[in-house]
């Protein structure tokens, strides 16, 4: 095969294929990327103070083979390791996370509930749930739900939970039975080993952006910066950007956002627009925090569901690797806040908001603020792809409609499938579409969602 395979955007996906193409030794290829750098969501900052920033707290954890070999190469192994130190802030305290595994460390009331609740959804609630709320509640009854898993949830989606399906929760929500709770309430003893991020990876230097940095040596021949799709016409197979140029290709690998492509075509399509419309995604304020004191807590990442904040996660980003920040004795802070149609934030007070918030949970004191040194806002306008209950039927039509078009798309909203939205999903995703093209191999990574007809 010799057809002008084109890729738009160099994040993960874009990357992915880009280097599977030039692994296979395939020449007619280009990958365009709208911005001045590559990584999309997963780019890190260097500001200038000399703290370095992520688009919120990125770790490095995969099961796919091909992925792990690829990043060891890329960073030449320099990357430390680390064990997962995470938390919950509520009522006043810490509670090591996964929370439901934890109960021990809440107040005797609360505990209660929680157990009493769990208990009883032993007792009754038969057939599926309709909905992600009902699924919470009935998984993990009253108490539970009510102290961390309905408001952690709703404040991270910042979506009605009644809106969202519960189908994506299998690797991401610990889900544990009621004698193994109480186990660990009476025997007083800690469980914090769920999940397959239980350890992860991060760079050494560069953050988690030099993993697609390194990606450049192989790709930089077929790459173009600074070009933003504006318009895709399907039939005469041609492309036009912002800057007015245009370019023909066979096959387009899209992995911008699902919407924003429907959009781009031409002619437009009026159903393929509003079935778009009906996709929900979150943004996120990434509000970094940079201080000139030696960082006094050992931790990974903290959970907030309380109203006292606006942040969802904070991220001792400074513990991940020393070279995120200027020196010895200095830390970073680096505070996720999501926003959403139905969730709004205010953009121009958030680092001070955010910084309030820091204080009203403990994290930072009215006197720490002298050591603040450097503040840096991130704003990701497409960060949580939501897995909404009609998702897969809106998603299962368009991707068949641009499949006949041999426009193929994937990647977290290229795709839109949270579930399958990760860094390795992404690169595999790429990785398995050009095998798919170029050797007639299967997808595995899409194999379980329906969507490909
Ligand atoms: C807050 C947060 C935390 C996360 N944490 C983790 C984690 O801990 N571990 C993990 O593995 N993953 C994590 N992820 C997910 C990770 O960031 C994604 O898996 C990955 O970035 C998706 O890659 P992608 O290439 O599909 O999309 P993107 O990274 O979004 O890349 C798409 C690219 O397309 C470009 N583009 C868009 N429109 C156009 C246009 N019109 N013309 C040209 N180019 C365009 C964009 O600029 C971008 O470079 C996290 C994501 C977020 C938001």
């Amino acid at each position: 095969m010799d057809k002008n395979i084109l890729i738009i955007g160099a994040g993960p996906t874009g990357l992915g294929a880009a280097y599977r193409l030039a692994e296979l030794g395939y020449r007619n290829w280009q990958i365009v990327e709208q911005h001045d750098y590559v990584g999309g969501l997963a780019a890190s900052f260097r500001d200038a103070n000399g703290f370095t920033w992520d688009v919120g707290g990125h770790i490095l954890f995969s099961g796919y083979d091909y992925f792990t070999r690829l990043v060891d190469r890329l960073l030449a192994n320099q990357y430390l390791e680390h064990v997962r130190n995470s938390w919950i802030w509520l009522l006043d305290r810490f509670v090591p996370y996964p929370f439901q595994n934890n109960l021990r460390y809440l107040p005797k009331e609360a505990l209660w509930e929680c157990l009493n609740g769990l208990w009883e959804t032993n007792q009754k609630h038969a057939g599926a749930p309709g909905n992600f709320r009902e699924w919470i509640l009935r998984t993990f009854g009253h108490g539970i739900a009510s102290h961390f898993m309905l408001p952690y949830n709703e404040k991270n989606w910042a979506t009605p939970l009644e809106l969202m399906s519960h189908e994506w929760i299998a690797h991401r929500v610990s889900v544990i039975d009621f004698q193994r709770v109480l186990r660990n309430v009476i025997l007083e003893q800690d469980d914090i080993n769920w999940g397959p991020n239980r350890t992860f990876k991060f760079p050494r230097t560069g953050g988690t952006g030099a993993i697609y940095q390194a990606f450049l040596p192989a790709v930089r021949d077929h790459l173009a910066l600074n070009r933003k799709l504006t318009r895709v016409e399907p039939e005469q197979r041609r492309i036009m950007y912002a800057d007015g140029s245009s370019e023909h290709y066979d096959i387009l690998i899209n992995t911008t956002p699902l919407t924003e492509l429907v959009a781009h075509i031409h002619p437009a399509n009026p159903q393929l627009i509003q079935q778009a419309e009906q996709l929900r995604s979150t943004g996120t304020l990434i509000v970094g925090i940079g201080l000139a004191q030696p960082c006094p807590s050992p931790k990974c990442w903290i959970y907030f569901p309380g109203e006292e904040s606006p942040f969802y996660r904070v991220t001792y980003f400074s513990n991940y690797s020393p070279e995120n920040v200027p020196g010895p004795d200095h830390y970073s802070l680096m505070c996720e806040t999501s926003y959403s149609a139905s969730r709004s934030v205010n953009r121009s007070s958030i680092i001070e908001e955010t910084i309030r918030g820091l204080i009203a949970t403990g994290l930072l004191s009215e006197a720490d603020r002298s050591h603040i040194v450097s503040t840096f806002l991130i704003d990701a306008e497409y960060a949580y792809p939501v897995p909404t209950l009609e998702r897969n039927q809106i998603l299962a039509s368009i991707v068949q409609f641009l499949a006949r078009k041999q426009i193929y798309t994937r990647g977290r909203f290229g795709l839109w499938l949270y579930e399958i939205g990760n860094m390795d999903h992404s690169v595999m995703q790429g990785v398995e579409l050009v095998d798919h093209l170029l050797r007639g191999e299967r997808e595995k990574v899409v194999a379980d969602f329906p969507l490909l007809g």
